[in-house]
């Protein structure tokens, strides 16, 4: 039995997918699924001579360049002609605004997961300032502002950053409904913004847990990860950065904050992967995550604030809380404790893993019901049965960036967009059928709890969900 897959509409020109890693090799079984363009305008640009044979067995036009702030016009200007075709950046050591700057001059439809820099940005920048994503992403808000409206671009669409976003307000509608509030779905951000703030919840944690695992053990000297191994070194060693709200009743030692732009977000002097938060996933219960900086701890705590940008009257605090995969795990705990990256990366393959679920969800705490965890438990033998070339983890950033595409052909003009200021609900009917079972979850777990009484630790028993409490000391 052959399955009809829904085809959502016409993509003329030449289809170009920068960066054929473990998210660009998942991304184009879907693309050929879900649209209508000619096959032989498709483009694959990947500098990895490792991907050639697939690319070639496959039939895919393959340009083997990586692109560079030197050449990126022309390689790109070759490829596309105006008004036509689709740029789905998903490279690692590529500007995504100057790529979205350029596909927006040739009116090209845009879109990418991260807002990723030039090679050289993450390790080469001296001001630990200048490295945090709060950066990143104000210069891609401050190039919005300088030219709004226009061709669409997309920015930050997979899972997290992207599909989290759109959880955020089905858990809000959810939590509306548990707790007895007869409303009327928002339609813009100042009204999920008070629904935010009226439900009574005082943050989120992006809260995740991955348990995916091959047999083989992991080779000492190996950073084994179930997505880009690059990726997730280079935000591990950025600083840890969370949305701060107006919960918070202290303030960390090593936190500084920003007085430009959205100033939705604060930044701690450590890198990401070393700060331990508390956190909880359904599976696990209580977990230590990693405070990894993300995009989308700054962006969503900007786009629920109510009042001013430096003095608001209302914002939630907003940070990743990832327990990534056991061997993602053991590979961190010996690059921070060597000094060295390993030089030896392996992404988890869907065939060669055994079990595991990646559960990615938002956790929105301290409301009526105290916490409530709304996301995806995707299994790896569901995603295998789901998508070729993928493991969970990589379906459900690559079915994200399949709704992100969708809706922007079905909105050319709507300028640079994040996830945010998307149609959730339309971006998830296309994404659902990819993200397997999608729950929400009530916990009256609190942070003040599964402490080890021999040793007390500096907490405050009046706001338990204060980040205070959250930061693993
Ligand atoms: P990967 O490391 O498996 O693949 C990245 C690819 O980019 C590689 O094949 C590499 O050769 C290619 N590349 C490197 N330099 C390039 C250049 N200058 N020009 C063109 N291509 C170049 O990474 P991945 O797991 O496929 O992730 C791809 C991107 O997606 C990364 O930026 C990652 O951070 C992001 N990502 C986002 C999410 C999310 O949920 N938002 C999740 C996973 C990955």
């Amino acid at each position: 039995m052959t399955t009809e897959y829904p085809v959502y509409g016409r993509i003329d020109g030449p289809i170009v997918i920068i960066g054929f890693g473990s998210i660009g090799k998942g991304t184009w079984p879907l693309i050929e699924r879900h649209f209508d363009y000619d096959a032989d305008k498709l483009v694959v640009i990947e500098p990895d001579a490792g991907q050639a044979n697939f690319l070639r067995q496959h039939k895919l036009n393959h340009v083997a360049t990586a692109l560079t702030p030197e050449n990126y016009r022309d390689v790109l200007g070759g490829l596309f002609e105006r008004g036509k075709g689709f740029c789905v950046n998903l490279s690692v050591d590529t500007s995504s605004l100057d790529l979205m700057k350029f596909c927006r001059e040739m009116e090209v439809p845009y879109i990418d997961t991260v807002v990723e820099p030039w090679a050289g940005f993450y390790f080469d920048t001296t001001e630990n300032a200048e490295r945090t994503n709060y950066a990143l992403r104000q210069a891609v808000r401050d190039e919005k502002a300088r030219n709004p409206g226009g061709s669409t671009a997309v920015s930050c669409c997979g899972a997290n950053p992207g599909m989290v976003s759109w959880f955020v307000k089905e858990a809000l509608l959810t939590l509306a409904r548990d707790t007895g509030r007869k409303i009327r779905q928002p339609v813009a951000r100042e009204g999920w913004a008070g629904l935010m703030r009226d439900l009574g919840v005082q943050g989120m944690h992006i809260a995740e847990r991955d348990t995916q695992a091959r047999r083989k053990p992991r080779p000492r000297g190996t950073f084994v990860n179930t997505w880009s191994v690059e990726g997730f070194i280079a935000e591990g060693f950025q600083p840890a950065e969370l949305g701060w709200g107006t919960h918070e009743p202290w303030f960390p030692e090593n936190g500084h904050r920003f007085d430009t732009g959205c100033q939705s977000a604060i930044w701690l002097e450590r890198p990401g992967a070393i700060t331990r938060v508390h956190s909880w996933c359904p599976t696990p219960g209580p977990q230590f995550g990693f405070l990894v900086t993300h995009n989308e701890a700054v962006s969503i705590s900007d786009y629920y604030t109510i009042g001013d940008a430096g003095d608001p009257e209302y914002r939630p605090t907003c940070h990743y809380a990832y327990h990534p995969s056991d061997d993602a795990v053991l590979s961190l705990h010996e690059m921070f404790g060597s000094g060295r990256q390993q030089t030896r990366h392996e992404i988890l393959d869907v065939d060669e893993i055994v079990e595991g679920i990646d559960e990615l969800g938002v956790l929105l705490f301290g409301h009526e019901k105290n916490a409530l965890w709304f996301g995806s438990r995707l299994s790896n033998d569901e995603a295998r049965d789901l998508a070729p070339y993928q493991n969970a983890t990589g379906l459900q950033v690559t079915s994200a960036v399949l709704a992100g595409m969708v809706w922007a052909l079905e909105n050319p003009q709507a300028g640079i967009v994040e996830t945010d200021e998307m149609d959730h609900a339309r971006c998830l009917d296309v994404q659902r059928p990819y993200l397997g079972p999608v729950e929400a979850h009530y916990t009256d777990w609190t942070p003040l709890q599964d402490r080890w009484e021999h040793f007390p630790e500096e907490i405050d028993e009046s706001v338990p969900w204060a980040f205070r409490n959250v930061l693993a000391t």
